[in-house]
């Protein structure tokens, strides 16, 4: 039986019609003003400038403004707190996104934790992370939480489930394993140091790829009937999993591209939106 195809592609764009009546409404009752989004980007790193003009074009395509802040490779992490602070104070911005990385004399997590809480639209705070695992109001992180509303969307069932996530990153490994706890999975976090990766992929009623290394988790890995989440994706449209055998395997897949990446984008969106209709009312 071929599995389901969890298409996030399709969910975006469903998500973004909705998202555009909201925004409409909101400048209606608010005498013309939309949510702003300010993007971050320093350096001249290309895939991080291709990241930031997709979430750029993304407010546009629903009707809202973003701002897009630049910055030279040079800047440091005190030029950069400033600029946050700028942007924290500017009362028509409601959400603000840092694109990671940053170049490496900046402190990242320092500029992320600068960020205010209610303009932490991509979820990259620490307060919002804490805020999240206690189960607290906080936007989540973006890919995590887009991979979360996917998983809702097609009613993947969660709870009591073993879920394996492969990676630990702060802003995508770790998150990703506490949303899945909060919703009563149990949780295995993989990385580096783990032993026997293969034995423990074995295990995973649900797996998440969060690895960044092309096809590093094999199909012959994963159970038969597992729901698979593959979050890298790489040159040549192959992801962190090896899927193309996976699909006659698994119960449901992400596919790369299509899966995981317009869900990181859309939620980015969403959360601005939300942001925007607290602030503007
Ligand atoms: P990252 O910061 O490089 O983290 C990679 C994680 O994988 C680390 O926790 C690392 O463990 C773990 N790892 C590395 N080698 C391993 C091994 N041999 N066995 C088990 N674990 C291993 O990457 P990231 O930012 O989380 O991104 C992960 C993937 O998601 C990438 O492919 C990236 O392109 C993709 N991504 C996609 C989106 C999207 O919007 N679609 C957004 C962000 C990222 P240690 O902690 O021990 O080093």
């Amino acid at each position: 039986m071929s599995a389901l195809v969890l298409d996030g592609k399709a969910v975006a764009q469903q998500t973004e019609a909705e998202l555009r009546e909201r925004v409409d409404a909101l400048k209606a009752r608010s005498d013309g003003k939309t949510p702003i989004l300010a993007t971050i980007l320093v350096g001249d790193d290309p895939a991080s400038a291709t990241y930031v003009r997709m979430k750029g074009n993304a407010c546009k395509r629903v009707g809202m403004e973003s701002l897009a802040v630049e910055l030279p490779s040079s800047t440091t992490t005190e030029q950069l707190l400033a600029k946050i602070d700028e942007l924290n104070n500017n009362p028509d911005v409601h959400g603000i996104l840092l694109q990671h990385p940053v170049p490496e004399q900046i402190d990242e997590r320092a500029c992320f934790d600068a960020i205010a809480l209610e303009k932490d639209v991509d979820g990259v705070t620490c307060l919002g992370f804490g805020r999240m695992a206690m189960g607290e109001p906080a936007y989540g992180c973006a890919t995590p939480q887009g991979i979360m509303r996917l998983l809702e969307h097609y009613q993947i069932e969660i709870e009591g489930k073993h879920a394996v996530v492969v990676g630990r990153s702060p802003i995508l490994g770790k998150p990703m394993a506490m949303m899945l706890l909060q919703k009563n999975a149990t949780v295995t976090i993989c990385h580096s140091r783990t032993r026997d990766l293969p034995g423990l992929v074995a295990q995973a009623d649900i797996l998440v790829g969060a690895v960044g290394r092309p096809e590093f988790i094999k199909a012959e890995w994963v159970k038969p009937g597992a729901v698979v989440v593959d979050a890298g994706y790489h040159p040549g449209g192959v992801g962190d999993i090896e899927l193309a055998p996976l699909v006659n395997k698994a119960s449901a897949y992400t596919p790369v591209p299509g899966g995981v990446g317009p869900m990181t984008i859309n939620t980015l969106i969403m959360q601005s939106v939300e942001s925007g209709e607290k602030s503007l009312g």
